[in-house]
């Protein structure tokens, strides 16, 4: 199991909070035992040198670079839907590589929250992000943002270096709009699609319109499906 330091300094990894109770309370473990520890991009073969219920050190033996982590930086905005559909796919983009998750607003989203909400709706999806990240051998975290309003979207997908549009009307496939972009941003629209004006804004900020196929899929589907896809061309 490997765990997320709170700090690393003088060769030392020090675990502290829900880390540190986890490896001393729940796992038992002592000085003297060997543990993995994540840093950004790198993880560290340790021994325990200090167990406490709320603090423990380990001595670094060995650093070497993370290989779960994605080499490219892909970016999915994802139109808002409900809080459920959008932990689901938080944890899965996690899963797939992407590295921030950015919703946005349009004009047929069913449900616009408020900054309250959005925040907390955003605390925790970061709180899914991070277990999944934990759970699948990542150590740089997936950033989670909030709600972008359908201009901020336009500008912010203008700005990167390919940008992927999934369009149910599009006849034009993934594999062919694939390049070896290292930034990579990913588009999928809300449960009633986007409208023919927002459609052609998106393409106007430089996306490329891409079909997933001969059926109509569910934005969450639609967004794990496209991350997939870009994950095993990119990284396979
Ligand atoms: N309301 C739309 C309709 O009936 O035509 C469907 C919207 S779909 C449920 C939600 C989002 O998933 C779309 O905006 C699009 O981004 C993506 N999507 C679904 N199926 C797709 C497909 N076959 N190809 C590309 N994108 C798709």
């Amino acid at each position: 199991r490997r765990f997320f330091a709170e700090k690393i300094e003088n060769n030392t990894a020090v675990l502290t909070g829900s880390e540190a109770e986890h490896l001393s309370r729940v796992l038992r473990l002592k000085a003297g035992d060997p543990i993995l520890v994540a840093g950004e991009g790198e993880e560290y073969v340790c021994r325990l040198v200090q167990v406490e219920k709320q603090r423990a050190e380990a001595e670094i033996l060995q650093t070497r670079p993370c290989l779960a982590d994605p080499r490219r930086r892909i970016t999915l905005y994802l139109a808002y839907m409900k809080s459920d559909k959008m932990e689901i796919v938080a944890q899965k983009a996690v899963e797939l590589g992407v590295s921030a998750l950015r919703p946005f607003i349009s004009s047929r989203c069913v449900k616009v929250p408020e900054e309250k909400a959005a925040a907390k709706a955003r605390e925790r999806m970061s709180r899914i992000a991070f277990e999944a990240l934990k759970q699948c051998g990542r150590t740089r975290a997936m950033e989670v943002g909030m709600p972008l309003s359908f201009s901020e979207f336009l500008q912010e997908i203008s700005g990167h270096a390919l940008t992927l549009f999934a369009y149910e009307q599009s006849q034009k496939p993934l594999k062919e709009a694939l390049c070896g972009a290292e930034d990579i941003a990913l588009v999928v629209g809300p449960e009633g699609g986007f409208s023919p004006e927002e459609a052609a804004e998106i393409e106007a900020a430089g996306a490329r319109q891409v079909s997933l196929g001969r059926r109509i899929l569910r934005g969450e589907t639609a967004a794990i499906a496209l991350a997939a896809i870009v994950a095993y061309e990119t990284e396979c």
